[in-house]
């Protein structure tokens, strides 16, 4: 028997020095990949930024490089290439640019972990092509599992490949399921802060204009991403992300409304027991949890306080009225290629409507026409997802005459 006041009640292995790990930033000029580049500043003993991608950000792809002295760097778009090359070729850094340069730079050894940040659709061929190169991944870009959840995950456990969540919901799931490996979840339960337009009715609704629902009160986030927050869209994109990534049946993932936004998700498991991961919503949280996995790492980001804020509310969510939520649980429960238009149709919903060309409610009347116009298949191969995102996209495009 031990005996002695010096046995911790709880012993843990001594931390291992971390090994300064490579982070490849797919999407680093994004709201994402710049807090990204902000924990690996923070932090240059444990992370150096090894690769970074822009879509046609050559501006600001050039003012990271010169900071982070990546190896490689992507521009996706051809136009801004010239410039990226004159301003970093003379440096060492390598430049890449055209469709197919971020699937090329996602195979290019010279990295240990992919931060995946890269914003909708976009972001799935880079991914697959991490998980065939075996680099882990830390996720952000929840589209990629929306779209081809089944198989991104298949081939991610085949290659044994970890996939860590970014996006903070899932990262408090994470969470809360380590040390659990054998305990079975009986429910999941997401929150949401409920958006800029939590509490409000269709006749507000329809007047909404993209300068409204672009205030998040919660989050500072890019623009696609705060609308599907505004329209409920975001919640349901993460439950359909949450079912893959935990490997769950879509009737045990529930969401609720929690404005403050200080408990980022919670597992109930099946003894009743519910886990919840708390903080104040600061991005940086989660991609430095995913970036240091599994240990943690200290730094200075304020502290939620309980002796200043003490009420943290609940309710259900409103799904006569935010129709987008309702609509991405259908397609959950319907699976096979239903997600991926969903995906499709909204991306060109939100996209019509960043450019006041769809009002705020009409978004989830082109996703509701698109889902029942591209014809329904149960067990999609890779190429029937790419076939079924074209396919939406152009019914969509077409229903505002794009
Ligand atoms: P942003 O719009 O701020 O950034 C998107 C990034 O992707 C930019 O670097 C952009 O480059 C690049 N990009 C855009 N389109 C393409 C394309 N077609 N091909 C290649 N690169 C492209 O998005 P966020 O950072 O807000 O979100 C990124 C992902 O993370 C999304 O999937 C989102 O859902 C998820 N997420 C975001 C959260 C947040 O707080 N922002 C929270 C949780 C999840 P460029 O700047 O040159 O256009
Ligand atoms: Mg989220």
């Amino acid at each position: 028997m031990q005996t002695g006041s010096s046995t911790p009640a709880f012993s843990e292995a001594p931390k291992e020095p971390l090994q300064p790990r490579r982070i490849a930033v797919f999407g680093s000029t994004g709201s994402i990949g710049t807090q990204t580049l902000d924990v690996i500043r923070d932090n240059p003993n444990l992370f150096v930024a090894s690769i970074l991608t822009a879509h046609s950000n050559a501006k600001l792809l050039i003012e990271q490089a010169i900071l982070h002295r990546p190896h490689t760097v992507v521009i996706v778009e051809e136009q801004g290439y010239a410039d990226v090359r004159e301003a970093l070729q003379p440096l060492g850094i390598a430049v890449l640019s055209g469709a197919a340069a971020l699937e090329e730079a996602a195979g290019h050894p010279g990295y240990d972990l992919m931060l995946a940040a890269i914003v909708g659709f976009a972001g799935l061929k880079p991914t697959l092509q991490a998980i065939t190169t075996r680099r882990p991944i830390a996720l952000a870009n929840k589209e990629t599992l929306v779209v081809a959840g089944d198989i991104v995950m298949q081939r991610a456990v085949e290659g044994r490949v970890p996939i860590i969540p970014v996006d903070s919901e899932h990262s408090a799931i994470f969470q809360c399921l380590v040390g659990e490996t054998y305990n079975r979840i009986e429910k999941i339960i997401l929150t949401a802060s409920g958006g800029p337009f939590f509490g409000k009715k269709p006749n507000f609704l329809v007047n909404v204009r993209k300068e409204h629902a672009l205030q998040h009160p919660n989050w500072n986030m890019g623009a696609k991403i705060t609308i599907d927050s505004a329209t409920l869209m975001n919640k349901g994109l993460e439950m359909i992300e949450a079912r893959w990534l935990f490997n769950l049946e879509p009737s045990r993932i529930q969401v609720v409304i929690h404005p403050q936004s200080i408990i980022h998700s919670m597992v109930q498991f099946e003894d009743g027991s519910i886990k919840a991961q708390m903080g104040l919503p600061d991005m940086k949280l989660p991609i430095q949890y995913a970036l240091a996995y599994p240990q943690r790492i200290p730094n200075r980001f304020p502290r939620f306080d309980f002796k200043r804020s003490s009420t943290l509310n609940f309710e259900p969510p409103d799904i006569r009225t935010f129709q987008n939520l309702a609509l991405a649980s259908e397609a959950m429960f319907k699976g096979g290629n239903a997600p991926a238009v969903l995906n499709a149709a909204n991306e060109i919903a939100v996209f019509g409507f960043l450019r006041n060309r769809l009002g705020f409610l009409d978004m989830t009347d082109m996703i509701e026409r698109t889902m029942a116009h591209v014809p329904y298949i149960e067990q999609p191969t890779l190429d029937d997802y790419f076939e079924s995102d074209g396919e939406a996209r152009n019914f969509a495009a077409s229903l505002m005459n794009m």
